[in-house]
């Protein structure tokens, strides 16, 4: 396995020139774009590494699995989707503009800005603090990893430039699908710059691969939740571009503006990707070719 991911990484490395880091938040801008690596941990807790990627990067998109994970096992799957959708929008991440359009009164999933913003505001705490700490804990128990931290700069670096997100709030607001903007914001933008390393991501896969079981065997998750996490990640995990992300890769994945692509292949193993150069939809641009590459040699595809 190691050989195959060192192959395909210096194959697919070219391709981080084709795209170019996040800059609407300023910190990630300062990201070397070159990086390229992946990590994979096997059901049978075979962990394998390739590439160059830091020690540890933000999770942005990604913490929005972990997000509806909690507020599920917190609220319930009927109060949840009381206030946010199941329809993948075909729409950038942070589009506000079906909302309006189409007055559907709640954002249209929950890997969407305005969806995920629901979902932290559902997840239970009596202070930000106490949120973003759950959602710490939740992916401390996924992944075994008892040093999570929220990157402090990456956070400040967004919150000060955060004027759509402080938009939708707003939005969400005037609709009663959020009560504190500020608030709500603060936890959002917090729990997007959770630092995880690549091995974290490719532990969180692994566990929803497995319904909830770590790769450990501790039960951490609700199969139920698992399956419906997964089923996000399908249909919405990549941004606009999951269609076709579905047909030339077949796994249930979620990427994050950083540059991680956290992937799961059920029973078989969870994979973590760090590639910040991005593609005009905010994926991973080699991130995405090597994933595509090593689920055709791997057979990986779930459909
Ligand atoms: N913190 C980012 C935002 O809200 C996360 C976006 C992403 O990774 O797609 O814009």
């Amino acid at each position: 396995m190691k050989e195959l991911l060192e192959r395909l990484v210096e194959k697919h490395q070219f391709k981080t020139r084709e795209g170019k880091c996040a800059d609407y938040i300023p910190l990630l801008a300062e990201q070397d774009p070159s990086q390229l690596g992946i990590t994979v941990v096997t059901r049978n807790r075979g962990i394998y590494k390739a590439g160059r990627f830091p020690e540890r990067f933000t999770m942005q998109s990604i913490s929005k699995v972990i997000a509806l994970i909690l507020a599920i096992m917190d609220c319930g799957e009927r109060k949840v989707f009381s206030m946010v959708g199941m329809e993948p929008t075909g729409d950038p991440f942070n589009s506000i503009y079906k909302m309006e359009i189409f007055q559907t009164q709640k954002p249209l999933n929950p890997m969407i800005n305005a969806g995920a913003l629901v979902v932290t505001s559902l997840i239970k705490g009596q202070t930000v603090e106490e949120k973003v700490g759950r959602m710490i804990h939740l992916i401390e128990e996924m992944t075994g990893n008892i040093n999570i931290k929220v990157n402090e700069d990456v956070f400040r670096s967004e919150y000060e430039t955060s004027h759509r997100n402080r938009a939708l709030a707003h939005f969400l607001k005037e609709l009663h699908l959020i009560d504190r903007v500020e608030e709500t914001l603060e936890a959002y933008l917090r729990q997007c710059a959770i630092q995880i390393t690549c091995e974290d991501l490719a532990k969180i896969g692994l566990c929803l691969a497995q319904y909830g079981k770590t790769f450990d065997n501790r039960m951490v998750v609700p199969a139920c939740v698992s399956r419906l996490a997964k089923t996000f990640m399908v249909t919405c995990g990549m941004y606009n571009a999951s269609g076709e992300f579905a047909i030339k890769v077949g796994i249930p994945a979620k990427s994050g503006v950083s540059g991680g692509i956290m992937a799961s292949v059920p029973m078989r193993m969870g994979i973590g990707v760090f590639g910040p150069a991005l593609d005009q939809k905010g994926n991973s641009i080699a991130g995405t070719a090597l994933l595509e590459d090593l689920s055709r040699q791997l057979d990986l595809s779930i459909f």
